[in-house]
């Protein structure tokens, strides 16, 4: 993924000459928090090319952005207190120059740099709690020989000004995928196997590629994705889970397409142009394991909605979910009931019905990594009940058409 978008970035910068005079606009600048530091995300109307420098008393970092200029609206001074960086300041510094400037309370920080398209937006990865991440370290280092912890990232879909889909009483989907990620954070606190960090833990929008940005710079073990379905027939009702790969299967494009937010003809054009990537070495690599985390995730909430609230087991099946083609570890996508369908929209507001599904996930996460531990050690085996289980939902899904 990333290769690509450095393919993408050679081909635009080439590009670059042919538009040298048009000015790229500052659109937007936001920031949030993310382990060790802060994210500040500045959108532009197209790629723009920077340069950096450091200063003293007090400590700074800035960014030239050349051949721009700054949406007039955009506070021009945003403190922080949380984080050692004390401010942000951002201002015309000449007139083709936007300047940003981060302030410092002390020289002890790190910063990463990366530039995506679609939106074009610079990212800035601020890392500025070295002093407390170097005095953990000493202390991890005195844990077993065998201890392993596991850090999952969990992505409560949607959020900010995309609401996700809304349900007929007005139930959004954003809302309830976010408690559901902090009720499992909650749940997780106590197992000092697992960390759990959540892509957002506010009613903040996210891009969806930052999504994954955000798990693999953490260098997590898993990644999965939190949603609720939607459907124009107001019928449609139960549970599926998602693992990326193309389909031709009608019904799982549409539901890529609207958790992509693009439309079903776009959708099938994608299959071609992002086929080559998907088909890499390194995806098929990390297939098995997303196939058997589906598996393990899908048949735990299948089995304790079903058997407390009799929902239906739609089976694991396959899409293109933009949210799932950078991670660069197991992956799935999860659609935990269909908010369109009035009875589930009244059970997905339900508290008790909220955390018998987190429940469910932190068990299907506990048996993913239990059963993986018995396949290292043991055997490879081919027997994963996901199979069982998507056949299962096909028919029933089959069935639920003809009716
Ligand atoms: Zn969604």
């Amino acid at each position: 993924m990333f290769r690509f978008f450095i393919i993408f970035l050679c081909l635009l910068l080439s590009l670059e000459g042919v538009f040298a005079e048009e000015r790229v606009l500052i659109k937007d600048l936001r920031y949030y928090e993310i382990a060790n530091g802060i994210r500040v995300v500045i959108e532009g109307s197209g790629i723009v090319e920077f340069s950096k420098g450091q200063l003293k008393n007090p400590e700074r970092l800035f960014f030239d952005l050349k051949n721009s200029s700054l949406n007039k609206e955009l506070r021009r001074e945003i403190l922080l207190n949380k984080s050692a960086v004390s401010k942000i300041r951002l201002g015309q510094f000449d007139a083709n120059t936007v300047r940003v400037v981060f302030e410092f309370v002390n020289a002890n920080y790190e910063f990463k740099i990366i530039q995506l398209e679609d939106p074009y937006r610079l990212i800035i990865d601020i890392y500025s709690d070295l002093e407390s991440r170097e005095s953990k370290e000493p202390r991890i280092s005195k844990e077993p020989k065998n201890f392993l912890k596991r850090k999952i990232v969990i992505d409560p879909g949607h959020g900010g000004k995309d609401p996700g889909a809304i349900g007929p009483t007005g139930l959004m989907e954003k809302d309830v995928v976010l408690d559901v990620a902090l009720k499992i954070k909650e749940l997780m606190k106590n197992k000092p196997n697992y960390e759990i960090i959540l892509t957002r833990e506010k009613d903040i929008f996210i891009p969806l590629n930052e999504r994954t940005e955000i798990a693999n710079r953490l260098k997590a073990d898993l990644f999965i994705s939190i949603h609720a379905n939607a459907s124009p027939n107001s019928y449609a009702k139960g549970i599926e889970t998602y693992l990326l790969n193309w389909t031709d299967d009608e019904e799982a494009i549409r539901v890529a397409a609207r958790e992509n937010a693009i439309s079903v003809k776009k959708m099938k054009q994608l299959k071609g142009e992002l086929g080559f990537m998907l088909a890499s070495l390194e995806r098929e690599a990390k297939r098995d394991e997303s196939v058997r985390l589906a598996g393990y995730i899908h048949n735990s909430i299948a089995s304790s909605l079903k058997s407390s609230f009799l929902r239906p087991d739609n089976g694991v099946k396959q899409a293109l979910f933009y949210v799932l083609v950078g991670a660069e570890m197991p992956s799935c996508l999860l659609e935990i009931s269909y908010i369109s369908n009035p009875e589930e929209e009244r059970l997905l507001a339900d508290d008790d019905y909220r955390m018998r599904i987190a429940k469910s996930i932190v068990d299907g996460i506990d048996n993913y990594f239990i059963k993986s531990e018995k396949i290292k050690t043991v055997k490879y085996t081919d027997n994963y009940p996901v199979r069982a289980e998507s056949k299962k939902g096909k028919n029933k899904k089959d069935k639920a058409k003809k009716l």
